[in-house]
C-alpha cells in the first residue's frame, strides 16, 4: 500500500521519471511516482516516437520490448528544400520507433514490479521546504481540491517541459529557471494513415524547408511496416510566423507532397513544447533535483530528448543511491550528479549542438540546399559535427571555400568555421564545469557571453508569406 514517506519522491512518470524510479527500486529504495495523468494514460506523450539504439546502452536500461517496438530504422535522412537531395546519417546501431503510449506503459509497470509507489492523477504543485531542503512534494486530485503530500529524503522533478517543482525552488539555490523563446520549440504533431505508402521505411524524414518549419523542420516517420502509417510533424521557435505549426503543417502536406499527404487521415493529433538548448546550468539543490526535460536533457539540433533522459535517469539513480548511503541529501552530495552530466558526451555533446544550431536557425532552406548539393557539408561531416572538435579537414575546408566564393555564399562557410571554432571553445568551458556552488556564478558568465555572441550574429530567419 502506498505510504506517505519515501526515500525518493519522483513527481512525472514520463519516460525519464519512470526509468529513474526502475533503477531506484530494483535496488531497494522505497520510491514514489507521482503522475497527473490516470494510470491508463501514462506514456500517451505528443511524440515523435523514435529513439536512437545505442541510448540503452548508455544509460543500462533495458531496450524496449517486440511488443512496443513498431518499426526499426537505419538512421535519418536530412533534405533541404526539395526532397531531391539529402544527407543521410546511420545511427550507431540504427533506432526504433516505438508505440509511445505503450512505451510508456512498459516503463510504468517495470517501475511498479521492482516496487515502486504510483500516485496517479495527482497534480503536483509546490514543494515542502524546511530547513533548506526540499522534503516533500504538495500535489492535489485531478478534479478536486484536495490536497495531497507526500515526503521523502530526495524530491526529483521529472515533470518535462514545464519543470514545475524546479520552477518553485527558492530563488538562493541559484537554480537556472530562465529558458529564452529562442530556445524553446513549439511543436505539432499527427498520426496519418496514407493510401499511397512513403518513399523509404527504412529511415527517419527530416525535412528543412523554411516556409512550413521556420528555424525547425517537418518531419515524415514511418509507423509501421507497409509505410501507411506515419508520425509527421514540424516544430519552430515561437515569433517566426504568423501561422501556427498545425497550419503549416496542412500547408506542407497540401502543397509539397500532395501525392502522399493531401488526403491523409489523422489518427491522432496534438502540440506540446519542447526546452531546446545545452542543460540548465544548476538543476540541484538541498534534497532535490531536476532529470529529463526538467533539467532540459536533449539534442539541440534534432530535438530527441527521450534518450537523454534516459541517461540522465541512470546518472542521477548513481548519485542518489549514494547520497542515500551515506545519509547525506545536500546540495554538495548531490551536485557530482549534475557535474557528471554536465561533462558526460552527453552533456558536452548538448552545449555543442546548441552552439550549431544557431547557424541551423539563422539561414533558409535556400542556403541548406546549396550547402547539401554543392557538398560543403557532407554526411560524414554531420556525424562526426556531434563530437569531433575539427570535423572538416583543412584540404577539405579549402574546397569549400572556393566552392562558396564561385557561388557567392563566402559568408556560410565563415560562419560554419566560427560556429565550429565556438563548438570546440563551449566544450572546453564545459568540461571545466565547477566542482561547487562556488565556482559556479563565474562559469555562467563564461557561458553565457559567448551566447549572447551567437545571438546578436545569428538572429532567426523568417519566412515572408506571400
Ligand atoms: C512533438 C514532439 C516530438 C518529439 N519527438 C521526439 C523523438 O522522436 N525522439 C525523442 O527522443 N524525443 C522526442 N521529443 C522529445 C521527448 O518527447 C522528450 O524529450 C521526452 O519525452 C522527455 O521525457 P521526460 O520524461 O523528461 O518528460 P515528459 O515525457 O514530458 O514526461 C513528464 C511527465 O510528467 C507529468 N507531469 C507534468 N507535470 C506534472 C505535474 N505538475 N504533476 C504531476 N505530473 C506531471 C506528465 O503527465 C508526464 O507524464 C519530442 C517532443 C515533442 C513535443
Amino acid at each position: 500500500m502506498n505510504r506517505k514517506s519515501y526515500d525518493v519522491v519522483i513527481a512525472g512518470a514520463g519516460t525519464t521519471g519512470t526509468t529513474l524510479a526502475y533503477l531506484l527500486a530494483k535496488d531497494g529504495f522505497e520510491v514514489a511516482l507521482i503522475d497527473r495523468r490516470y494510470k491508463e494514460l501514462i506514456g500517451d506523450k505528443i511524440c515523435g516516437d523514435a529513439i536512437a539504439a545505442h541510448h540503452f546502452k548508455s544509460a543500462n536500461v533495458p531496450k524496449p520490448s517486440k511488443d512496443v517496438i513498431r518499426m526499426w530504422v537505419e538512421g535519418f535522412k536530412v533534405y533541404p528544400r526539395s526532397i531531391d537531395y539529402y544527407l543521410k546519417i546511420v545511427a550507431e546501431d540504427g533506432g526504433y520507433i516505438v508505440d509511445r503510449h505503450r512505451y510508456g506503459q512498459e516503463l510504468l509497470y517495470r517501475a511498479i514490479k521492482e516496487g515502486a509507489d504510483l500516485y496517479d492523477g495527482i497534480i503536483a504543485n509546490n514543494l515542502i521546504i524546511d530547513d533548506d531542503y526540499a522534503k516533500g512534494i504538495v500535489g492535489y486530485k485531478v478534479g478536486s481540491n484536495d490536497v495531497i503530500k507526500v515526503y521523502g529524503k530526495i524530491i526529483v522533478d521529472a515533470t518535462g517541459y514545464p519543470a514545475t517543482l524546479l520552477m518553485k525552488t527558492p530563488d538562493k539555490w541559484l537554480i537556472d529557471k530562465r529558458v529564452r523563446s529562442r530556445d524553446i520549440i513549439i511543436a505539432y504533431r499527427e498520426i496519418v494513415e496514407v493510401d499511397k505508402p512513403i518513399w523509404d521505411i527504412e529511415n527517419l524524414h527530416l525535412h528543412f524547408i523554411s516556409r512550413y518549419a521556420p528555424t525547425g523542420y517537418v518531419w515524415i516517420f514511418p509507423w509501421d511496416k507497409d509505410g501507411k502509417k506515419l508520425n509527421f510533424g514540424n516544430g519552430m521557435i515561437p515569433g517566426v510566423s504568423s501561422y501556427k505549426p498545425h497550419e503549416l503543417l496542412n500547408m506542407y502536406a497540401n502543397e509539397v507532397i500532395p501525392e502522399y499527404l493531401a488526403n491523409r487521415r489523422i489518427l491522432k493529433k496534438g502540440s506540446w513544447n519542447i526546452p531546446n538548448r545545452r542543460p540548465r546550468y544548476n538543476f540541484v539543490g538541498n534534497g532535490f533535483l531536476a532529470v529529463g526535460d526538467s533539467a532540459i536533457m536533449i539534442n539541440p539540433a534534432t530535438a530527441e530528448g527521450i534518450g537523454y533522459g534516459l541517461y540522465g535517469a541512470w546518472v542521477a539513480s548513481k548519485h542518489i543511491k549514494k547520497a542515500l548511503e551515506a545519509g547525506d541529501y545536500s546540495r554538495d552530495a548531490l551536485w557530482g550528479y549534475q557535474r557528471e552530466y554536465v561533462t558526460s558526451s552527453y552533456g558536452i555533446r548538448q552545449a555543442r549542438l546548441d552552439v550549431f544550431k544557431y547557424i541551423l536557425q539563422a539561414y533558409s532552406d535556400l542556403d541548406y540546399e546549396f550547402v547539401i548539393k554543392h557538398r560543403i557539408l557532407t554526411s560524414s561531416d554531420m556525424i562526426k559535427a556531434r563530437d569531433e572538435d575539427s570535423f572538416l579537414s583543412s584540404f577539405d575546408k579549402a574546397v569549400r571555400v572556393i566552392k562558396a566564393t564561385l557561388h557567392g555564399k563566402l559568408k556560410i562557410v565563415k560562419d560554419l568555421k566560427y560556429v565550429i571554432d565556438v563548438m570546440r571553445l563551449v566544450k572546453n568551458i564545459y568540461l571545466e564545469y565547477p566542482t561547487s556552488i562556488e565556482g559556479l556564478m563565474p562559469w555562467i558568465r563564461k557561458v553565457e557571453n559567448i551566447f549572447s555572441e551567437l545571438d546578436k550574429r545569428f538572429p532567426p530567419y523568417k519566412p515572408q508569406y506571400i
